[in-house]
């Protein structure tokens, strides 16, 4: 579905952009991975999806706080693929603490990771996509780009700013074949729910089962993680033929969560 096509997921070296990344191979999309991690392993991850893809894939380990890492990182992507047809903006970090703990230069990091670092990839594959009149962007955002939680005040304002970027970027790019769209997962088990258990705990006065009973699944009336498949399988669609005319959206993937 996906050949000839080349993707930049920022943040792929593991969970959803692991995920979104193995997906978009598989439908044969080259690919461009991005993200921190142990170096043997995340060659072992771009070799392994060459080799059972039959795809090119690359890596580029640029820093997403940083943007002239990052608009070096798409320059080499259009010059080693020709072209970025898909930007998958996923890099994200958490913390947990109420606001008047809340460091600054944790606020600093979530805000140049998982807002700022969409706008530089933007701007920097924007060009290029509108000349070629196609490109397909998909903001991995967050249930709490459309609710908020307590004690998550800088990435509730992060993922917020991502989906009124979706929205610009939509209205931008839709006279050039360029669609921007928001996808909005409820909780995922991934190593960045995992870490953010501990902290909630503590912030709540809970046990960290309570945490995951009481708070992570209680948001959800399924009662259920949502899968990382099912978040890459939605990407691999808005990264498609058929998508053309959805622009400007958010995709809640939440169990049920915001319809409350
Ligand atoms: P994860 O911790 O498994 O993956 C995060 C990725 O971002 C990793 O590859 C990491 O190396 C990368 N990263 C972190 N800082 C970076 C930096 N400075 N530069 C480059 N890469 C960096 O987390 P995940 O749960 O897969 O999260 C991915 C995205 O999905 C995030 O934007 C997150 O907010 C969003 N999301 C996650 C959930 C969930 O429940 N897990 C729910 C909604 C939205």
């Amino acid at each position: 579905m996906l050949k000839g096509k080349s993707a930049v997921i920022t943040g792929s070296t593991s969970g959803i952009g692991l995920g979104v990344a193995k997906a978009l191979a598989a439908n044969g999309a080259d690919i461009m991975l991005n993200g921190f991690g142990d170096a043997e392993e995340i060659e072992e991850i771009r070799a392994s999806l060459e080799r059972d893809c039959g795809v090119r894939a690359l890596y580029n380990g640029a820093d997403m706080t940083k943007p002239d890492h990052i608009t070096a990182m798409i320059a080499e992507a259009e010059e080693s693929f020709g072209k970025v047809d898909i930007l998958v903006n996923n890099a994200g970090i958490q913390h947990v603490s109420p606001i008047e703990d809340f460091p600054i230069e944790k606020w600093n990091a979530i805000i140049a990771i998982n807002l700022s670092s969409s706008f530089h990839t933007i701007r920097a594959a924007f060009p290029g996509m509108k000349a070629r009149k196609f490109g397909r962007i998909i903001q991995i955002a967050s249930a709490h780009a459309l609710v908020a939680s307590p004690f998550k005040s800088a990435y509730v304002a992060a993922k917020h700013g991502v989906l009124g970027l979706a929205k610009v970027t939509a209205l931008e790019g839709a006279e050039h074949g360029v669609t921007c769209n928001a996808i909005c997962p409820g909780y995922v088990k991934t190593p960045l729910v995992e870490k953010q258990i501990p902290d909630t705990a503590k912030a709540r006065g809970m046990t960290e089962e309570e945490v995951v009973q009481k708070v992570i699944l209680a948001a959800q009336p399924t009662k259920k993680f949502v899968s990382v498949e099912d978040v890459a399988a939605l990407a691999v669609f808005l990264a498609g033929p058929n998508s053309g005319s959805i622009t400007g959206a958010a995709y809640q993937i939440d169990g049920g969560w915001v319809a409350q």
